[in-house]
């Protein structure tokens, strides 16, 4: 690979912080502890016993007081920032704003843009305008199929030389089981992952959410759970027979997690995600037509939701994606056969997942810390840690704040989260991405001066 950048984010200061009395948790690093830790100039410089380092001369104070809690900040392999064409509804600046203030300190984003990102000369020049715009680290997962249209493979091996993290038509499935073989070919040379949106859209098309019980009642046409297990089998088989490094994008049924398990125990090289809504949602949420709730696979059923809790905690699935896809208010407020589909996500995506998991039981926090950073591993970057030396990526957390999602209002352009009115619990306060402060909660600045 040439030494394109595959992360970009615009300039800023480097911090010099110091988180006095904080309670670190960093599974993969081993770290859980009450402790003081100095950021200097971006990089954490020293970690220390509460009450042993003190701040120097230019670094900020942040008194922890024992209880406000430090995590590395978190890794989003699956976001739309809808640039280009379509910055109505986010870009580039107020998506990884959004971002920033849900903790997270990269994001890799998908293609199905107007036009696509599908040509090494779109991809160069979402990069200059990240270095001029973004928050917090973006990647791109360029097109599998030109124009997504399914029918020819982009440059990939150019493409990957322009920075590309690996390759998706997010938004859409490839169809054509021969072209999605032929890209794993060209993986071989190319490299990079290929994330795959897995719908049979014989099945799926038309549907308005999950065929079901729910469906029925409301009277709205269902995509079939098959429309994802069938694709997940074939593109599970093909990655078996061509040793291609495949990764499943938004599982969200059981018959799909059963296909992965049987191809990953017989040495398939692939990984998953889940997303928070589906993750907390289910179809029967949808009785009140909430266009919010359409999102793409559908809510599953609630046996589904329940399988995806138990693949996430016991690793079959890797990471959590948000799936951040944001849409303009009048968009979304047409009858729900009109809408478009999609949530956004990131902003609530800890907290919601904090309050609604990790609270009752069901999910250790230090599984989900694990789950939301580990999406670097699998795209082949450096996983965001807790340790000397490292740059600073960490979220600052206040796991006793209660707040509204939504009530004040959106850092991302768009509003249609389908957690908007949810009480939760765990406020990001502050996010450092890339060794610079990224993300200060406003309350949380008041307090700091
Ligand atoms: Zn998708
Ligand atoms: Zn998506």
């Amino acid at each position: 690979m040439s030494g394109a950048p595959q992360l970009t984010t615009a300039a800023r200061d480097p911090a010099s912080v110091l988180f006095s009395d904080v309670r670190a948790l960093d599974p993969r690093a081993g770290i859980q502890a009450r402790c003081d830790l100095l950021v200097s100039h971006g990089e954490i410089a020293a970690i220390g016993e509460p009450g042993t380092i003190s701040p120097g001369e230019d670094a900020e104070l942040i008194d922890g007081r024992g209880e406000l809690q430090l995590f590395p900040a978190f890794f989003d392999p699956h976001v739309h920032l809808r640039v280009p064409g379509q910055e109505h509804k986010e870009d580039l600046e107020t998506g990884t704003r959004a971002a920033a203030a849900g903790g997270f300190c990269a994001v890799i984003a998908m293609p199905n843009t107007d036009p696509p990102i599908d040509s090494a000369p779109i991809l160069r020049s979402l990069h200059e305008l990240a270095a001029q715009e973004a928050r917090v680290a973006v990647g791109f997962l360029p097109a599998i199929s030109k124009g997504l249209r399914g029918a020819e493979l982009t440059e990939m091996v150019e493409l990957r030389a322009a920075g590309a993290l690996g390759f998706s038509d997010d938004g859409r499935p490839v169809a054509d089981a021969g072209l999605l073989r032929d890209a794993m070919r060209y993986q071989r040379l190319a490299g990079g992952v290929l994330a795959l949106h897995e719908e049979e859209l014989s099945l799926a098309a038309g549907g308005v959410m999950r065929e079901g019980p729910t469906a029925a009642r409301l009277g709205l046409r269902g995509i079939p759970a098959l429309a994802e297990a069938t694709m997940v089998a074939r593109d599970a088989a093909l990655a078996l027979a061509e040793d291609a490094r495949v990764h499943f994008q938004h599982l969200s049924c059981e018959g799909s997690l059963a296909a992965l398990a049987a191809h990953k125990s017989i040495g398939a090289q692939l990984s998953a995600e889940v997303t928070p809504h589906h993750l907390l949602l289910c179809d029967e949420d949808l009785l009140g037509l909430e266009t919010a709730l359409k999102v793409n696979p559908p809510l599953a059923s609630a046996a589904d939701r329940s399988a995806l809790r138990s693949a996430l905690r016991e690793g079959l699935i890797d990471c959590i994606a948000t799936d951040h896809a944001p849409h303009a208010r009048e968009e979304k407020e047409v009858p729900i056969e009109q809408a478009p589909f999609g949530s956004t996500g990131l902003e609530t995506a800890f907290a919601a997942l904090y309050s609604e998991l990790v609270l009752p039981g069901e999910l250790a926090l230090s599984r989900l810390i694990e789950a939301l950073t580990a999406g670097a591993e699998l795209f082949g970057l450096p996983v965001p840690t807790i340790a000397r030396g490292a740059p600073a990526n960490l979220a600052l957390v206040d796991l006793q704040a209660h707040w509204v999602a939504g009530e004040q209002g959106w850092e991302s352009r768009a509003a249609n989260c389908c957690l908007a009115g949810r009480p939760l619990r765990g406020r990001v306060l502050m996010t450092l991405a890339g060794g610079t402060v990224a993300y200060r909660e406003r309350s949380f600045a008041m307090v700091a001066l």
